[in-house]
C-alpha cells in the first residue's frame, strides 16, 4: 500500500464537533442495553460513527449559506425551482417530484408503476426498495451477476445485471408481467459495487425491444460515475457530470435518496420522462409527502440539496471520497482481515462468514461482529446479512443471503485518514481474538424491516 495513492482532504475545516470515547466497561453496558443492535445505541456513546453514510454528510459553507435562503412558502418556493432545474440539468430527465427521502420516492414509484403480481427484477435488493415493491404486490427477482454474491471474488463492475437472467425472465413470464427493471448504481448490499456504462446501455437495448421501463436507484450515482471514469475504457477523459448524464440517458426515470450523493442530511426525489406517470406521481405526492413543490422538505433543505448535488460532481471531492474508503479497506486487507472485494464506493464490508467461521448463519455472525466491534473500538457499524434480509413473505422462513457482512460506512467529508487508522487498528486487534465472538438469538423480532429495532441476547 502506497500512501501517495491517497489524496489529502480537498477541504479545510471551519466548524468542529468534538467526539469522545467512553470506557470499554461502559461500552459493554451500552451494547447490552441496546440488545446487541448498533441501531439502538445513542450517538453520544459512539466514538467514530460508521453506521451509515445516509444523511450523515458534512455540508459545505455554500450549502449552509443556502440554508439561510430558504423560501418557506407553502407553494411554489424558489428553492424548488432551483432544485428542479439542477436535477433536470444534471440528470437529464423531463420531470422531478421532490420527496422527504429516498423511500418516499420508492413508495410513490411502487404505487404508480407496479400492478399486483408483476415482477420487479433488480440487481440485488435494497431493504426499503424491495419492501415498497412487495407492499404494492410486486415480486422481486434478483438478476445481478452471480459473482456479486461471492464476497471473495475481486472483479470490475461486480454490480452488473446478468442480461441472460433478464432475458430468461422475459421469456418465461412475458414482458407484460414485468413492472419495470430496477437498476441500482452502485449496488449497496453487494458492497457498493458499480455497474458499467456498457451494462446500462445493454439493459436499455434489451428492455426497449420489449417495451419494458427501466428505473435507476440513483442514490449513489456519483460514486458509480467515478468508477466508470477510473475503470471503463473510453471514459477516462470525460467529466463526472458527463458520465452521470450518459448513465441516466439509459433510464426512464429514477428514485434518489438525497441523503447520500446529494451531500445533505435529508431529502430525496423521483424522476421520470413519462408525462402520465408524472401526473400520477403528483397526485400521490400530496397524500404522502406534501405539495409537489416541496414533497416533505423545507425550502432550505431543497436549496442545500441543489447546491450539494452540483458539488458532488466535482472530481476532487469524489476522488477523495472513493479513495478514503479504499484506504480503510486496504489497511484491513494488508492485515488479512476478510472483506468484500473489490472495495466499493461508500463502505468497507467485512465478510462475517470468514471473520467468524465458528458461527453458523442462524447465530447471526454479522450482527454479533458489529456489536463486538463497538465494544472493542467504540466504532459503530451495521449488520448487512441474514437479519437485514428478513423473512420470506409467504413461507416466513429467514431469507439466507450468501453475503453475511458488517458494513463500515464512511460519512462524506466528515472523517480524516487518521480516523480510518483508528478503525482499522481496532478491527485488526479484534480479528486476533475473533474466537471470543459469541452467537446471538432474537429476544424481540419486529415484523417489518426488523434490523432497525430488533433486540438480541448472547447465546
Ligand atoms: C439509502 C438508500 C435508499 C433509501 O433512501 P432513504 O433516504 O434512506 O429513504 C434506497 N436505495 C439505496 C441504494 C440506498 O442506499
Amino acid at each position: 500500500m502506497n500512501f501517495n495513492d491517497f489524496p489529502a482532504e480537498p477541504f479545510r475545516i471551519k466548524c468542529v464537533e468534538p467526539v469522545k470515547m467512553i470506557s470499554r466497561k461502559e461500552r459493554e453496558e451500552v451494547i447490552r442495553k441496546a440488545g446487541f443492535n448498533t441501531f439502538l445505541i445513542d450517538s453520544e456513546d459512539v466514538y467514530i460513527d460508521l453506521l451509515t453514510d445516509s444523511g450523515t454528510n458534512a455540508m459545505s459553507d455554500k450549502q449552509w449559506g443556502g440554508m439561510m435562503q430558504g423560501d418557506e412558502a407553502y407553494a411554489g418556493s424558489k428553492n424548488f425551482h432551483h432544485l428542479d432545474a439542477t436535477v433536470k440539468e444534471l440528470f437529464g430527465f423531463k420531470h422531478m417530484v421532490p420527496t422527504h427521502q429516498g423511500r418516499g420516492a420508492e413508495n410513490l414509484l411502487s404505487q404508480i408503476a407496479i400492478k399486483p403480481g408483476q415482477y420487479v427484477p433488480g440487481n440485488m435488493y435494497f431493504t426499503t426498495t424491495r419492501y415498497h415493491q412487495e407492499r404494492n404486490g410486486g415480486i422481486f427477482v434478483d438478476i445481478i451477476r452471480d459473482e456479486a454474491h461471492d464476497a471473495s471474488l475481486n472483479m470490475l463492475f461486480k454490480g452488473n445485471i446478468d442480461l441472460a437472467k433478464l432475458q430468461k425472465l422475459i421469456d418465461e413470464k412475458g414482458a407484460d408481467a414485468i413492472a419495470y427493471v430496477c437498476l441500482a448504481v452502485t449496488v449497496n448490499l453487494a458492497g457498493g459495487q458499480p455497474v458499467s456504462m456498457k451494462n446500462m446501455r445493454e439493459v436499455r437495448e434489451l428492455t426497449s425491444k420489449h417495451g419494458i421501463k427501466v428505473f435507476f436507484d440513483a442514490t449513489r450515482c456519483v460514486e458509480n460515475a467515478y468508477f466508470i471514469k477510473e475503470q471503463e475504457p473510453g471514459y477516462e477523459n470525460k467529466t463526472i457530470q458527463e458520465i452521470v448524464h450518459e448513465m441516466f440517458s439509459y433510464a426512464d426515470g429514477c428514485t434518489m435518496s438525497g441523503k447520500k450523493d446529494c451531500l445533505v442530511n435529508i431529502g430525496g426525489f423521483l424522476c421520470m420522462n413519462d408525462d402520465e406517470l408524472f401526473q400520477d406521481a403528483k397526485e400521490l405526492v400530496v397524500v404522502y409527502e406534501g405539495m409537489p413543490s416541496y414533497g416533505g422538505m423545507a425550502g432550505r433543505d431543497m436549496e442545500a440539496m441543489a447546491i450539494g448535488l452540483k458539488e458532488s460532481m466535482q472530481y476532487e471531492y469524489i476522488e477523495h471520497r472513493i479513495k478514503q474508503v479504499r484506504y480503510l479497506g486496504e489497511r484491513l486487507l494488508e492485515a488479512g482481515v476478510p472483506i468484500i472485494e473489490p472495495i466499493g464506493g461508500h463502505a468497507v464490508f467485512l465478510d462475517a462468514r470468514r471473520f467468524c467461521p465458528h458461527l453458523s448463519q442462524e447465530e447471526f455472525p454479522a450482527q454479533s461482529l458489529a456489536a463486538n466491534i463497538y465494544v472493542e473500538t467504540g466504532v459503530r457499524s451495521m449488520e448487512r446479512g441474514i437479519v437485514s434480509a428478513g423473512r420470506d413473505k409467504v413461507t416466513h422462513e429467514n431469507h439466507k443471503p450468501k453475503l453475511e457482512t458488517v458494513r463500515l460506512t464512511i460519512p462524506r467529508r466528515v472523517y480524516t485518514y487518521k480516523h480510518m487508522d483508528v478503525v482499522a487498528d481496532g478491527i485488526i486487534n479484534l480479528f486476533k481474538h475473533k474466537e471470543d465472538i459469541k452467537g446471538l438469538r432474537f429476544v424481540y423480532e419486529p415484523k417489518q424491516l426488523r434490523f432497525f429495532t430488533a433486540r438480541f441476547e448472547q447465546i
